[in-house]
Formats: structure tokens, sequence, C-alpha cells
């Protein structure tokens, strides 16, 4: 419940044998390592040697994360006792040595008291770097906050983690669902070459299982699960979540939720993987997109920068005169968002901008199927864009118009 002191598990048990096992036996009280700046959220204490500017984006992103996370388990999650610490590196160096000669595998890890990572661009893509922040928060997040009787089963924590992992960031909130091509072409070569196991038991599971096996095949399978869960099923799979943190039984309440046939569930997920076009999440990969770019608008509308157009707002932004003054009263923003959104933005032709009446801006994208995107500023709600997405018509036939 929110508000709730969460202390962990209600059955008091604050650190299981099985998360021991992923998140290892390294343990972060003596973390600190070189000169750490502290800034504190009402969730979080963040511990990182980046820039004032880099740590505000960061300070951001971690309300988008646990926004995300809030959304998904509801009245399920309560209230930290203390606050979720986070320790950010910006040397990749600084973060081997804050692990006192254990190599850690990854650009982050949740070690079942801090969630710790390191921001180096010359080691991990800021991508890459975010997947696995947003991964780890996942396990941090569930293990403090969760108001849970038992662990959840290893391959929901995982999909979950996978799923939050791959949430893109628009400069306002986390936006997940997208599904990049070359991931689905994986999942896809895996579930032809029969690599990943039966849906009945990856369910079922165990975490020694997880652990003696930990491979990218068992990731990517439960990502895909989630994935298409998330999109055929949402309500069977959130009334399964609620029955995992209640702590009912898993295969059992699997089968209530998603029917007693799991080969049925198996074949339908495999068809839907197998069918998904080249762009596989064109629709919210272009609403990301669209997002963004008004994130960045929004900003400089707000510091009295107007563009005639869409196109001279995206000349401006290619020629590097649209960087964000140090302070903007509602978040700096990094300039390889706006340049990553300007390679997107360029998928596409016919775009529109204009300011209301407040001087605020307004964008439209018509996608070439005749798919319109338009956005729009919103006053007073925390997430302070809203994105309408209005489907093309369909072109009338003679049997849609039949002759009287
Ligand atoms: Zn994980």
């Amino acid at each position: 419940m929110i508000g709730r002191c969460a202390t962990g598990y209600r059955s008091g048990v604050r650190i299981l044998l099985g998360l021991l096992l992923e998140y290892g036996a390294i343990q972060g009280d003596d973390r600190p390592a070189g000169d750490l700046k502290r800034y504190v959220t009402p969730e979080y204490v963040l511990y990182t040697d980046l820039s004032d500017d880099a740590a505000r984006q960061v300070l951001a992103r971690l309300v988008a994360m646990t926004d995300l996370y809030r959304q998904w388990t509801g009245d399920l999650a309560g209230a930290a006792c203390n606050k979720l610490s986070f320790y950010l590196y910006g040397r990749y160096d600084d973060y081997l040595a804050s692990f006192r000669g254990q190599r850690p595998t990854s650009a982050g890890r949740y070690d079942g008291v801090s969630l710790c990572a390191v921001a180096d661009t010359n080691v991990f893509s800021e991508k890459g770097i975010w997947r696995v922040v947003q991964h780890e928060g996942w396990h941090q997040f569930s293990h403090r906050l969760l108001q849970r009787e038992t662990p959840l089963p290893i391959w929901l924590e995982e999909g979950l983690a996978e799923y939050f992992g791959g949430a893109a960031w628009t400069g306002d909130r986390l936006i997940p669902g997208a599904i990049d091509a070359e991931r689905m072409r994986r999942v896809q070569r895996r579930i032809g070459a029969k690599q990943f196991r039966p849906l009945r038991k990856l369910v079922a599971m165990s975490r020694d299982e997880w652990s003696e096996a930990m491979n990218i095949v068992n990731y990517d399978q439960v990502g895909s699960v989630m994935q298409f869960l998330t999109r055929k099923h949402p309500d069977a799979l959130k009334a399964y979540f609620r029955d995992m943190v209640l702590g009912r039984a898993n295969l059992p309440s699997f089968r209530t939720h998603f029917g007693r046939n799991l080969k049925t569930l198996q074949k339908q997920y495999e068809t839907w993987w197998l069918s998904l076009p080249d762009r596989p999440s064109a629709e919210r990969d272009d609403q990301i997109t669209v997002e963004t770019l008004m994130a960045f608008l929004r900003r400089l509308a707000r510091q009295g920068r107007t563009f005639d157009s869409a196109e001279a707002f995206f000349q401006a932004a290619r020629q590097g005169r649209c960087v964000l003054p140090a302070r903007p009263p509602d978040g700096w923003l990094l300039p390889t968002l706006l340049a990553e959104a300007l390679t997107k933005a360029r998928q596409h032709e016919n775009w529109r901008l204009r300011y209301d009446s407040n001087h605020r801006p307004v964008l439209t994208l018509t996608r070439e199927d005749g798919t319109v995107f338009r956005a729009r500023c919103i006053s007073g709600k925390k997430i302070p864009v809203r994105v309408e997405i209005t489907p093309a018509r369909p072109t009338p036939t003679t049997a849609q118009s039949p002759e009287k």
C-alpha cells in the first residue's frame, strides 16, 4: 500500500538465498570509492561523481523509473522506511575499484542493499547503461518495496526487469514496450531453433535453475514472454502478478489466469513473435520520438525559443542551436537525447509545428500510412505532454459501400 512502510517481505525474511545468488555476495555497505556527491529524492539517495547537470537528469530518470514501477505494482508496493541508495560512477575504473577486487560482469547490479552502476560512455552505450539500471532498479524496488509474502517466481521477476529495462526515456517519462528489430530477430531465431523451454517449465523454473543456467537465452525468453503477455493478455498478467505478490501457488494461479492448456498459449506466443513486421513496435517507437522532440520544444518555448516550422526546428537542432540552458525549470536534458530523436524523425517527412494561444508547442506527425500523432502540452499533470494517435482511415472498398 502506498504510504505504508515496506520492510521487505511480510514474513520478515529480508534477503533470501535466491536473491543473494543472483545479486551476488558483494554488499554495498562500504561502497563509496572516490569523491561522490550526495543527492536526495523522495525515494532515492544518489551518490555520484557526475556533473551537477548530468546528476539532475539522473534524478529525473529515477523519479520516472519508480513512477513506471508503481504504475505496474499499484497498491502492492509500499514506501521505503529508508530511501533506496544508488551509486553511479562516471569512470569505469572507479566502478571496478568499488567492488574491491571482485569483478562485476555488467554496467550495474543490485547487491541486496544498493543499486550500483557505471555511466562511462567510453565503455558502455548510454542506452546499455540505462537498460541495466532500469533492470536492476526493478530488483531493488521489488525486493525493498513490494509487500509480498515470498519472492516472485524467477521468470516473473526477471521478465519484468527485462521489460522495464527496455523502457525508453523521452525526457519527461519512461515508455515501455518498444521492441528493437535486432532483439526481435534473435527471439525469432531462438523460437525457430527450439532453444526456449516449454512455457510450463519456464513458469515453474526455480531460482536455483535460473542461477545454474544463467545465460542470455533465458533473458531473451522471459523478456519476450513478458512483451507478449503485456500486449495480448494484460489483465490476466496483472491478476497473476497480484496472486504472486500475495503468495499464492505459482503454476495453478498461472493456469487460472491464462488457461489450463499452456501449449495453446505457447503456440499463440510463438505465432505472435514470428508474425511481427520489420518494425515490430512502429507505433510505440514513433510515439517515443514525438514525445522526446516535445520534451525539448516545450523547454525551449519556456525560454522564449520558438520556430517557424518543424523543419526550422530540425535544422537548428542539427546545427547545435537547441542546447538547453544549464538549469531550465523542468530539467536539463542531454543533447544526445535530442540527436537520437532527430535521427529517428528523419524516417518520416510530414512534420508540422505550431504554437497554441499560450505559446506552447503542438507537434504533429502524419505518417506515410496516414496515422497521425498529435502532441500537445497539458497543464497541471505530472506527464506534461499528451500524444493523441489517430489511426489511418481505411480506404473505402466496394464491399464497404454496397449499391442499393
Ligand atoms: Zn535480473
